[in-house]
């Protein structure tokens, strides 16, 4: 029996589950794919927001403005890497220099810090590629970038390394409470007790909710954003994220640095009926190249490495909905989580533990908030990386020649305390794939050594979700 069972391994799931495993409880998190942050948390802008743009009075506006401090902590705590960027937000003309300030007004009441107006000429001397038509920008210094996916995987490892256990491929179809004891069955036929459930499950928050309640307070209206990736040597044109002013639809396309160096693009804002199928579309495409006329007057589009589309779970509720079942005593909503919900995530564990589960216990003297530093063995001195490969000669096996990346880091990737055999969950973790190439030259390195690793056979290794695999039989056979 545990006392807490949370559905969904995105960063919420997995920001609540570290935030749990400081306390003597026996916590379980449940993922319905083959690995940790696979949906919204693996397609988004990467932005940790400074808070400028919530409605002031929101959880939106709160969690968001606390969980762009709480990242200094993280970045800490669990190594993560963080790009302090700044962000301009910036205005073409008269009328949108007025909705600058009244913009600016907004972050001073959600306290944002240190925001300031910029002439147009005086941002382009900081940020020489902005469009010759910004007369104006709203400059805010405490907007950062992160690698989203690398969070929810850092805090779900050090909270397995703290007693949290971890289940993926575990969809939860139904959940029932009786005598106080709420059990989950999943679509494998297990059965899980737990004395409470905390559902994070993303776009899927309502489905999951209609399991115990009779009426829903939300429905989740799934809205699907559209990007291109630059290459790396996109990096020396902008070193600031880009935003345009925010409209109803969201806060629109946009430039972002990346903390290895690419340039992402997006996203696009569409209503969509589907919760899962994120493709890209030639219309979001052409929108994204025309919206990005008012920040930059030309784009180096022959540098694009791909592109992709995410979902985000946008309710019917105009906030974060972070709250107690009305219905279910021992059931809570973490829904509508969509952006700023990566930012906000250490701020929203903090929020649901604290002040709607209102926990009442002293946290566990051996909690260890440290989450071992992974090697990055091409970011290394030469002389540390003769030692590294001295120690290990598998780091001197380069298998990823565009990110110059291991055998070692990709062994530790497959190993490690939230590791993952898929092609994608190795990309994930150790960046083998995520250069120029896209994975044209290592992907089938690194399949033969997921498969030496786990002992599978190799039409058995997933590209991605489970049923996915690269190689389906075998064409040739050596006598
Ligand atoms: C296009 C886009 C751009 C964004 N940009 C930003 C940004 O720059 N900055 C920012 O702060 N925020 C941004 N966001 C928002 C941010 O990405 C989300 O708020 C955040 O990732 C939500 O995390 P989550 O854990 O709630 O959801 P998810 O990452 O979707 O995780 C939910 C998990 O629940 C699992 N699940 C669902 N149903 C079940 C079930 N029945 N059983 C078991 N598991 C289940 C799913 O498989 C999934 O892994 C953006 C979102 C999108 C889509």
């Amino acid at each position: 029996m545990y006392d807490y069972v949370i559905i969904g391994a995105g960063i919420i799931g997995t920001t609540i589950a570290r935030e749990l495993s400081k306390y003597p409880l026996k916590v379980l998190v449940l993922e319905k794919e083959n690995d940790i942050a696979n949906q919204q948390t693996t397609a988004n802008s990467a932005i940790i927001h400074s808070g400028h743009d919530p409605k002031p009075g929101t959880l939106k506006a709160r969690l968001c403005v606390r969980g762009n401090a709480l990242y200094h902590v993280l970045e800490k705590e669990l190594s993560i890497p963080l790009l302090r960027t700044g962000a301009f937000v910036v205005a073409h003309n008269e009328n949108e220099e007025e909705l600058l300030h009244q913009l600016q007004e907004r972050a001073k009441i959600n306290g944002v810090p240190q925001t300031s107006l910029l002439s147009g000429d005086d941002a382009r001397k900081i940020e020489p590629n902005l469009t010759k038509n910004a007369t104006m920008v709203l400059s805010l210094p405490t907007t950062m970038v992160t690698y989203p996916w690398g969070v929810a995987i850092a805090a779900l490892e050090n909270a397995i390394v703290n007693g949290v256990h971890f289940r993926k491929n575990s969809e939860v179809i139904s959940i029932r409470k009786s005598h106080d004891v709420f059990q989950l069955t999943l679509k494998s036929g297990d059965l899980i007790e737990s004395k409470h459930v905390i559902s994070a499950a993303g776009v899927f928050s309502d489905d999951v909710a209609s399991m115990i309640e009779q009426n829903v307070a939300y429905t989740i209206h799934p809205r699907k954003g559209e990007y291109y990736v630059l290459d790396r040597k996109a990096k020396h044109l902008f070193s600031h994220v880009l935003y345009p002013l925010p409209t109803e639809k969201g806060k629109g396309v946009l430039i972002v640095p990346q903390v290895h160096g690419n340039i992402l693009l997006g996203p696009t804002s569409t209503l969509v009926q589907s919760k899962d199928i994120a493709s890209t579309t030639p219309g979001g495409m052409a929108q994204i190249k025309e919206d990005l006329k008012r920040l930059s007057d030309g784009m180096p589009y022959e540098l694009i490495i791909r592109s992709f589309a995410g979902i985000r779970a946008s309710s019917s509720y105009d906030d974060f909905y972070i709250q107690e079942s009305k219905e279910i005593k021992g059931f809570y909503h973490v829904a509508g989580i969509d952006s700023p919900g990566l930012t906000a995530a250490p701020a929203i564990a903090e929020y649901l533990i604290h002040e709607v589960i209102q926990l009442d216990m002293n946290p566990k003297p051996d909690f260890n908030p440290i989450r071992e530093k992974h090697i990055a063995f091409y970011s290394r001195s030469l002389e540390d990386r003769k030692r590294l490969i001295k120690k290990d000669p598998r780091y001197g096996n380069i298998i990823c020649k565009c990110e110059k990346i291991t055998e070692a880091e990709i062994v530790e990737a497959i190993h490690g305390p939230a590791g993952n055999d898929t092609i994608k969950g190795i990309k994930k973790r150790a960046r083998a794939g995520g250069g120029l190439c896209q994975g044209g030259y290592c992907e089938s390195l690194v399949l033969k050594i997921i498969a030496r690793e786990t002992g599978k056979p190799l039409n058995q290794i997933n590209y991605y979700a489970e049923n996915t695999p690269i190689l389906v039989q075998e064409t040739k056979v050596k006598k």
